[in-house]
């Protein structure tokens, strides 16, 4: 197999012409989403119908794939299974083009990033088993490997945890929901809940592996806790006796765990268990982010902590709860990572930081050592507007922001970085918060066709095209695929919309 490839690879003109028909005499177009690092049009093809003969060659990179279709046959190498899927989804996009006769084609293609992401948020709203199957299933055809799952929240807790049945019984479950913008006012009325049980949580995994997809857990600490303090209000600052409740609207609430109370800590440990005995992944999310600290600076367990530790700062407390979730965590081989609020308080060289104020943070932890994942909510919060005319285009209610496609396509994961910090940076990912988005087939409004720039850049940011070009090849590659599994994609970059 590889001496009949590389010589071939190597030989071959890149002038070679072909059509989809496989005759000779029509150029190339064949559109791939990622653009390949190589790509080689020429001779016979095969059908579409012949089988696929797939094998792995350790030489390769674990992720890395060679498709050749020659002579009337198909196959499809690679580094690793991982690496054999991934060309598999480029033999879909040929095939969604070609129909039934297929061009003579060698692909050779590696990602850029190990770490290439897509977070749904399934607290503010709550998407069925089958629905976190579709989205695992859109992740897939976008060879993208890490699913960050958002689990806990203000407005819901999703995540059955057998030592705490509460957390699902009281947590999981908002009294009502804000109707319309943030500052509306006014509340549907109606009791909104869902939770996944351990199997559910297990079953996706699963599914997800099947995909070559790690799943990672988000449980949130020490802020965006009002779930879980409803369901165990000894958790918190304000104690026993305060009422709190599950959120039933948007934005950063002062409720808080506490950090000086034992017990929280225990809580976080007994839960992490049950996560870990769940999730395989090396990493587990720890949250981080908007943990406002005016709870912790009135608390008197939180200010005795901080006087017996000698910290100056609130945020030293924030800093002392993922240092012994850290070690904790360490204990089971496993790292944590959170969003870029981890730095306030001094951060541990070995955790991992989620960037997504922007980029800054993570240009900051990759200068001090750290590892990163870039989530800018500059180039990838997919529930920001996709147009300027937002309502006016047709746009869904969303939370702000304006995000064309366009912009997606333009990000530099490497954009202010010197080669040594660029190794930091261990991938990328976008986020999908939401509040604003109820059903599945919005969530596939908001990812289609954004997550393919991220894909994009996730594997070939090198070679990525003008961006014309880019939609061009979407249209023609994916397009066709979205169509046939009835995605409800947004088509505005195709209308030339922004
Ligand atoms: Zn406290």
């Amino acid at each position: 197999m590889k001496k009949l490839l590389y010589p071939l690879l190597a030989a071959v003109a890149l002038t070679l012409l072909v059509s989809c028909t496989g005759s000779s005499d029509v150029p190339a177009d064949l559109s791939i989403v990622p653009n390949p690092v190589s790509m080689l049009v020429g001779g016979r093809g095969a059908k579409a119908s012949a089988t696929v003969r797939t094998q792995v060659d350790a030489t390769l990179a674990p992720e890395e794939y060679v498709l050749t279709i020659r002579k009337g046959k198909i196959s499809i190498t690679g580094g690793s299974e991982a690496g054999i899927f991934w060309g598999m989804q480029t033999l879909a996009q040929i095939q969604a083009q070609c129909g039934k006769k297929l061009p003579g084609v060698v692909i050779q293609d590696k990602p850029a990033f190990s770490y290439r992401g897509a977070h749904l948020d399934c607290c503010r709203h709550f998407f069925t088993v089958d629905e976190v199957k579709q989205y695992l299933d859109i992740m897939a055809l976008h060879k993208l490997n890490v699913f960050h799952w958002h689990l806990t929240e203000d407005q819901g807790w999703r995540a059955e945890i057998k030592q705490y049945p509460k957390l699902t019984e009281v947590g999981s479950v908002r009294a009502e929901t804000l109707v319309g913008h943030y500052g509306s006012d006014q509340y549907d009325g109606t009791p909104y809940g869902g939770f996944y049980t351990q199997d559910d949580m297990r079953e996706i995994v699963r599914y997800a592996a099947d995909r070559h997809i790690t799943v990672i857990p988000e449980i949130e600490m020490p802020g965006h806790a009002s779930a879980a303090l409803a369901s165990y209000p000894e958790l918190g600052c304000r104690g026993a006796n305060y009422p709190y409740k599950v959120q039933t609207t948007w934005g950063i609430f002062p409720e808080v765990l506490c950090a000086g109370n034992p017990e929280t800590i225990t809580f976080l440990e007994n839960v992490l268990d049950e996560i870990c005995d769940i999730f395989p992944s090396e990493y587990i999310h720890i949250g981080g982010d908007e943990a406002p600290r005016e709870e912790w600076e009135k608390c008197p367990k939180c200010q005795a902590l901080m006087k017996k530790m000698g910290f100056k700062r609130e945020a030293e407390l924030q800093s002392y709860i993922n240092n012994v979730i850290e070690q904790y965590l360490a204990g089971k081989d496993r790292k944590i990572i959170g969003w870029d609020e981890i730095l306030d308080g001094g951060v541990s060289q070995s955790a991992t930081v989620m960037s997504w104020r922007g980029a800054k943070g993570g240009i900051a932890a990759a200068k001090m050592g750290n590892d990163v994942v870039m989530t800018p909510n500059s180039h990838f919060y997919f529930d920001y507007y996709q147009t300027k005319g937002r309502e006016a285009n047709g746009e869904p209610l969303a939370i702000g922001g304006y995000l064309p496609l366009s912009k997606c396509y333009e990000y530099d994961p490497f954009d202010q970085l010197g080669d040594a910090e660029k190794a930091h940076i261990k991938g990328i990912q976008a986020n999908l918060w939401t509040e604003y988005i109820a059903t599945f087939d919005h969530v596939q409004h908001m990812i289609l066709p954004r997550i393919a720039a991220l894909a994009e850049i996730a594997w070939n940011p090198e070679g990525r095209t003008e961006y014309d070009a880019f939609v061009g090849r979407i249209e023609k590659g994916l397009l066709p695929i979205y169509d046939v599994r009835g995605y409800k994609y947004a088509d505005y970059a195709f209308k030339g919309i922004e």
